[in-house]
């Protein structure tokens, strides 16, 4: 039988079948780490193949579909392994607002090196659209203007009046989704709209559940609709862009990508280096000035 595993705690896998069943599994005997360098062999988000165990509710897994791509994190444990958080992920969700909470440009762009270090296609959604002011309308202007060529697809909506949200619950339909943002941006009440009862942890993992434990480390799915999962996970800012080499920050700044090899030396930080392809594109506009501070204070956070 095939399944999806929804979340895990320690040993067990909470496994969902095609017919939406729920099964507890867990791995008989060893299974193979195929890279070594991973401290947990199945994450959620796996499709797994499963076999009932004789007379008994539960099953056991036998082998793991290959991932689509997967988020890791150091693991707590041991800073040359990797945890992995979550695996075949359609596409990233962040939700922001422009007041209460304010969330930067600076924010979103590291938010986008993260989902372009992992090849998940990211989308943005400014939420609270019923309290823009004129400047508020005209920030989402501009963020459009800056994000949509990019490939990050913009929509303004309000989880509360109600605008755009047939849009925005398309745009989830039928995927899995990470979706982020800082706390009290209106997560929970925008998916609530897709199925009330919903629980999130996103951002809120308050100092009350973490104490003691190590939550962030562990992310769920849940089933918004039929094919519909969200993962919820604490704040993806940690998932490895303090790993990054400083050459390579560049490459995940999409619009710099194409412009790289043009740079006069190969290993190019796009600051005061002769020749620049990235410095002369941003002294000619074609680089937005946010985008450029953002590398900027990226590689200076790195450093
Ligand atoms: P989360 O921390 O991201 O899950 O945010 P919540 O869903 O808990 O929302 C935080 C606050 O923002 C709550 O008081 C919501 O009622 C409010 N909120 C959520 N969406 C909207 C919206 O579209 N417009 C307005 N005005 N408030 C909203
Ligand atoms: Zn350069």
């Amino acid at each position: 039988m095939k399944g999806r595993v929804l979340r895990s705690t320690g040993s067990w896998y909470n496994v969902q079948l095609e017919d939406g069943r729920l099964i507890e599994c867990r791995i008989k005997g060893k299974f193979r780490l195929e890279e070594n360098k991973v401290t947990n062999p199945i994450a959620v988000g796996d499709w797994v193949t499963i076999s009932q165990e004789e007379g008994l509710e539960t099953a056991v897994i036998s082998a793991i579909d290959k991932r689509q791509n997967y988020i890791v994190r150091k693991s707590p444990k041991n800073q040359y392994k990797r945890h992995i958080i979550a695996a075949n992920i359609d596409q990233a969700v962040l939700i922001v607002t422009f007041s209460k909470p304010r969330t930067s440009l600076g924010f979103i762009d590291r938010f986008l090196v993260i989902t372009e270090m992992y090849h998940i296609p990211a989308v943005i959604v400014f939420n609270k659209q019923d309290v823009y002011k004129k400047k508020d309308h005209e920030k989402f202007a501009e963020a459009v203007a800056i994000y949509e060529p990019l490939g990050y697809p913009c929509l303004q909506v309000s989880a509360i009046t109600g605008h755009n949200m047939e849009a925005f619950q398309e745009m989830m339909l039928g995927k899995t989704s990470l979706v982020s943002g800082h706390s009290g941006v209106g997560k929970s009440t925008l998916l609530n709209t897709m199925r009330p009862d919903l629980q999130l942890a996103t951002g809120k993992i308050s100092a009350k559940f973490n104490k003691g434990r190590h939550t962030t480390t562990f992310a769920e799915m849940h089933e918004l609709a039929k094919d519909t999962y969200i993962i919820d996970t604490p704040g993806i800012k940690e998932f490895g862009i303090m790993d990054l080499e400083l050459p390579e920050v560049g490459h995940y700044f999409s619009e710099f990508r194409a412009m790289l090899n043009d740079c006069q030396f190969n290993n190019c930080l796009h600051k005061d280096e002769p020749d620049c392809a990235i410095k002369y594109a941003f002294v000619e506009d074609q680089i937005a000035e946010s985008r450029y501070m953002s590398y900027l204070s990226v590689l200076e956070e790195i450093q």
